[in-house]
């Protein structure tokens, strides 16, 4: 019971009842990274499909990137068109040479509904966007109910805001959390495509150089399962003994509270909720995390949440599926010996 109250998203997604409409023109904007499609734009062409079943998809990139990812783009599931804008100015996604071209694009294609997913990305690209069309953003939806109205969470997932779009934004401008549409299906699509002319903005930023964290681990934003570590775990080298050996057995990702990141116990792209990721797993398990509401708003909509804690009355058992009251120094270790000897 508690548990649904506090799963508010799931509940607006169940409720969903918009219809397709005729007049509608969907395009969703396809991110990719190193030649490969980015999951999730499925999720974006999931949602831009309950507004117009006949959405079109862009590329924007250099030219090897658009062609890398064009083959995988045709073939999804609902996409009727793809359009490619390739040019050296667009390599890298910066929104202040991509944001122009959408801008002058999508007016002159008649689009009505411009999708994309709430991903670094899409705060970059989709706010500049909106500015430059003078229509307000539409940001981290987890529902539509109807053309122009739609429901995001506000305070931390602790409430769900309804939005209905102003008839003077003739382009709805919208981002979706990923976590609240299924992936559409890269199958047997067959999209035909059209190129699109390069507009060049008069942009003085330059991309000089990116740093990311490499990983051999699953990608948190999209792992099947994640481990997730609290302020408990006491220090960076206990927060890796501890966890480590657990997500290994598991194959899972890595995640932590911000009390963690904030003690230096864990990366900062490690962080889970409000200010961090927002991620929907099979199965989260919180480790040594009280679980206050910022934490929960980036891992409630987990299917099967486990926490380990040792005080009973910790809110995250309140969402908690499975809980186990016990020091968690004791509990890792001797789950990981399970879990191993289940493998044999
Ligand atoms: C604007 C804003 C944004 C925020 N954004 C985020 C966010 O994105 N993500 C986030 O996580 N937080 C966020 N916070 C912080 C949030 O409010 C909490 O402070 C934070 O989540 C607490 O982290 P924690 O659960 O690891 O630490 P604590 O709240 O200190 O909890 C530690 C838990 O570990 C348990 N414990 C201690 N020792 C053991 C042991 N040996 N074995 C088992 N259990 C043990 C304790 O019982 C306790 O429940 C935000 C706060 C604000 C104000």
């Amino acid at each position: 019971m508690l548990r649904n109250a506090l799963r508010p998203a799931t509940l607006s997604r169940s409720l969903f009842s918009a219809q397709q409409s005729r007049f509608a023109s969907s395009l969703v904007y396809l991110e990719h990274k190193g030649g490969k499609l980015n999951d999730s734009s499925l999720s974006a062409v999931t949602a831009a499909k309950k507004v117009d079943g006949n959405a079109a998809g862009i590329l924007v990139g250099s030219k090897s990137d658009v062609d890398s990812v064009l083959s995988e783009a045709k073939k999804i599931e609902g996409l009727s068109k793809i359009y490619t804008a390739s040019s050296d100015a667009y390599a890298n996604t910066l929104a202040e040479n991509v944001a122009p071209l959408l801008a002058s694009f999508l007016p002159e294609k008649g689009i009505t509904h411009f999708f994309g997913a709430h991903t670094a990305v899409g705060k970059n690209v989709f706010p500049r966007l909106a500015g430059a069309l003078d229509s307000s953003m539409i940001a981290d939806i987890v529902a539509l109910e109807g053309e122009d109205t739609f429901t995001r969470p506000i305070y931390a997932g602790n409430a769900i805001l309804k939005i209905k779009s102003s008839p003077k934004d003739k382009i709805k401008i919208v981002t979706v959390r990923t976590t609240a549409f299924d992936k559409a299906a890269i199958g047997s699509g067959a999209a035909e495509v059209e190129e699109v002319k390069e507009v060049s903005g008069d942009s003085t930023t330059k991309y000089i150089s990116e740093e990311l964290t490499v990983s051999s681990r699953p990608d948190l934003s999209s792992a099947p399962r994640v481990v997730s570590g609290g302020r408990a775990l006491k220090s960076q080298e206990s927060f890796s003994s501890v966890l480590d050996p657990l997500a290994d057995a598991l194959g899972a990702a890595v995640g932590a509270s911000r009390a963690a990141v904030d003690a230096g116990y864990a990366d900062n792209s490690l962080q889970v909720g409000q200010t961090g990721k927002v991620v929907a797993p099979e199965l989260y398990m919180a480790i040594g995390i009280s679980g206050a509401i910022q934490h929960l708003a980036g891992m409630k909509e987990s299917k099967m949440i486990v926490a380990i804690n040792k005080d009973a009355d910790a809110p995250i058992f309140q969402i908690a599926d499975v809980g186990l009251v016990a020091d968690l120094f004791n509990a890792v270790p001797e789950l990981v010996t399970q879990v191993e000897n289940a493998k044999k």
